[in-house]
């Protein structure tokens, strides 16, 4: 992998951290309703550079890429579909979304989160002009497309 891409990973995965300490007075009941996508329509959208962090995980991990699930599920999500495989590792959108059974102060850390979003555009930008952001599930379909060929 390239070295700017090596550069972005590092600085993904301090810009979650940071999301990640940023929502720590917040909280929810962890059922992982929301990581069924099917259901939600509201599937994370990933930066390559959080996308690469995912894969780093899993090549740390020695894990092939996970199926597609039959329940339309995020495919990260573990066999019973509670638990997110991982959690350590996962994207921004999933630090920083939260559905109506949010806990914690009712003023809602915005300026903060979307500070941390223009630092993950910019760090993607400037290592490819041509960087978007992607569903996860598109990701894990181009991902999963180019493992057949
Ligand atoms: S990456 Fe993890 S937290 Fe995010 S949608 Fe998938 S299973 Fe849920």
């Amino acid at each position: 992998m390239q070295l700017a891409w090596r550069r972005a990973m590092t600085e993904t995965r301090a810009i979650l951290e940071k999301a990640s300490a940023t929502w720590s007075r917040h909280g929810c009941p962890g059922t992982s309703e929301c990581c069924q996508l099917a259901v939600t329509r509201r599937p994370p959208w990933l930066w390559p550079s959080e996308w690469k962090v995912l894969e780093a995980r899993l090549e740390k991990d020695r894990r092939p890429l996970p199926p597609v699930r039959a329940d339309g599920g995020c495919p990260f999500l573990d066999a019973a579909g509670t638990r997110c495989t991982v959690y350590e590792s996962r994207p921004f959108g999933c630090r920083t979304f939260f559905c109506h059974r949010i806990t914690g102060p009712t003023k809602l850390p915005a300026d903060e989160t979307n500070a941390l979003l223009d630092r993950l555009r910019a760090v993607n930008v400037a290592t490819d002009d041509d960087a978007v952001p992607h569903s996860i599930l598109e990701w894990h379909t181009a991902s999963a497309d180019r493992e057949t060929k």
